[in-house]
């Protein structure tokens, strides 16, 4: 696979730094949500424990998606510093290039298609 040019490299860092930004204020904004005691008000509406229930399992989901996107905001970040090291779109699994079309198509991809397929199944892909 040919290294990216120097122009889709900076086309691809833009895109990253844009959802950097818009992921970075979701976050803010989730982190003030739940500061303002949504499930202390949501147990207070609420008597039986089946509804108290309710009320964990909405934090619990508040608490995934707020997970989710700190892991995708650290994923950014690492694309970013391996593009100031002249690393971007590198396998970190082994280290090809990742193709132009994978990092099109989510620039923060940390793996080549062989390797991603080979961890979804938990297992290295199979020697032929
Ligand atoms: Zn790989």
């Amino acid at each position: 696979m040919n290294r990216l040019s120097a122009q889709e490299v900076d086309h691809l860092k833009q895109r990253l730094r844009t959802e950097h930004g818009q992921l970075r204020r979701e976050v803010a904004a989730e982190l003030a949500r739940s500061s303002q005691g949504r499930y202390v008000e949501l147990a207070g509406q609420v008597h039986d424990r089946g509804d108290e229930a309710v009320a964990d399992l909405l934090e619990d989901l508040e608490i995934a998606a707020l997970d989710r996107h700190v892991h995708r905001v650290r994923l950014i970040e690492t694309a970013l510093g391996a593009i100031d090291t002249g690393r971007y779109g590198l396998c970190r699994a082994c280290g090809v290039q990742i193709g132009s079309a994978r990092l099109e198509a989510d620039p923060a991809v940390e793996r080549c298609i062989d390797c991603q397929t080979a961890a979804e199944q938990g297992r290295h892909a199979p020697t032929l």
